[in-house]
């Protein structure tokens, strides 16, 4: 874990962070080497798991709220904190530390981490770090590359040198088990560094609530699916329903389409045949409605003035 992701005073927190690291770490492609150990026997075992910003992306959220079995809602108030500053275009999710001395992680055991097979991306990865670059005029360039952090308080390097433990980067996201996390990281990022944001700049109140719900709050994003007319307004493939029903996974893959359909203006949804009829059949009366009736109406109390 690092410490490097300090919330800024301004800005969007994790832009501000890609700045800093671009700034000041060498770029590592994936058979780049590096020493490290960790194990319960480093002097600075736990240590790292404490007082610390970790950036919380949906599928952190779904994994967790799934290991912890409460629902998203739950988790988001008990586990983050959700800071808003005004040049946010998307939201942000920090996980919440204790509020005890040492600000611990709530799911610090003298073990380790209880929730270690569902830890969040940014445990996994450290002390390998990832960094993409947009540079191109018309969005998202995919440029993506690792870096290595080195921190004094964290013995793994020296333990790494000392019993000759030697990692390419590739072997290490392999043995973290960090590809699913690193595919919806992608899709993510995807939608939190859309173009959308460079004509239109940071969402309004109710997009962004929007956004919210159908990212990290999947049980407030769940009663909108399936307690609203929008699965009788929009063509959805029943199978995909019925696997929304039964995975968050599936719900989350359709809250990505929804945000790209909703706040975005892309075609990812289709109305259906019957419900845009209706939606004609409805202006079109409006339209008849307007054109019998007078240019305004007066009440018998003014026609008698
Ligand atoms: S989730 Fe686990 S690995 Fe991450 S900070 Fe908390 S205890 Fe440490
Ligand atoms: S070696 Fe580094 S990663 Fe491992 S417990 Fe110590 S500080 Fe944390």
């Amino acid at each position: 874990m690092s410490d490097e992701g300090k919330t800024p005073e301004n800005g969007d927190p994790r832009k501000m962070l890609e700045d800093q690291i671009l700034d000041d770490h060498p770029r590592l492609g994936t058979e780049d080497k590096f020493k490290f150990r960790c194990h319960p026997g480093v002097p600075c075992f736990n240590t790292c798991c404490a007082d610390v910003n970790i950036f919380l992306s949906p599928y952190d959220v779904l994994r967790l709220t799934e290991r912890l079995g409460i629902s998203s809602t739950e988790f988001l108030e008990k586990y983050t904190l959700l800071p808003v500053q005004k040049e946010m275009n998307t939201p942000v999710v920090l996980l919440k530390m204790q509020d005890n001395e040492e600000k611990s992680c709530h799911f610090l055991t003298e073990e380790g981490c209880g929730v270690y097979t569902d830890r969040p991306w940014p445990c996994r990865m450290y002390p390998v770090g990832l960094a993409t670059s947009r540079d191109t005029e018309d969005g998202w360039s995919g440029e993506r590359f690792y870096f290595l952090m080195k921190e004094d308080a964290c013995q793994g390097h020296n333990e790494g040198e000392k019993d000759g433990v030697e990692w390419t980067v590739r072997e290490w996201l392999d043995d973290q088990d960090v590809d699913a996390y690193d595919e919806w990281g992608e899709a993510f990022k995807e939608l939190t560094l859309h173009k959308f944001f460079d004509d239109y700049g940071p969402l309004p109140s109710s997009k962004m609530e929007m956004f919210f719900n159908a990212t990290y709050d999947l049980q407030k994003f769940r009663e909108f699916v399936f307690g609203s007319t929008l699965l009788q307004r929009f063509d959805v493939d029943e199978d995909f329903i019925q696997q929304m029903r039964e995975s968050n996974e599936a719900l989350l893959r359709f809250g990505f389409l929804w945000i790209r359909f909703a706040v975005f203006g892309e075609p990812t949804m289709r109305v259906r045949p019957e419900a845009e009829h209706a939606v004609q059949q409805k202006m079109d009366e409006k339209k008849k409605e307007k054109e019998n009736s007078p240019p305004f109406s007066t009440s018998p109390e003014e026609e008698g003035q």
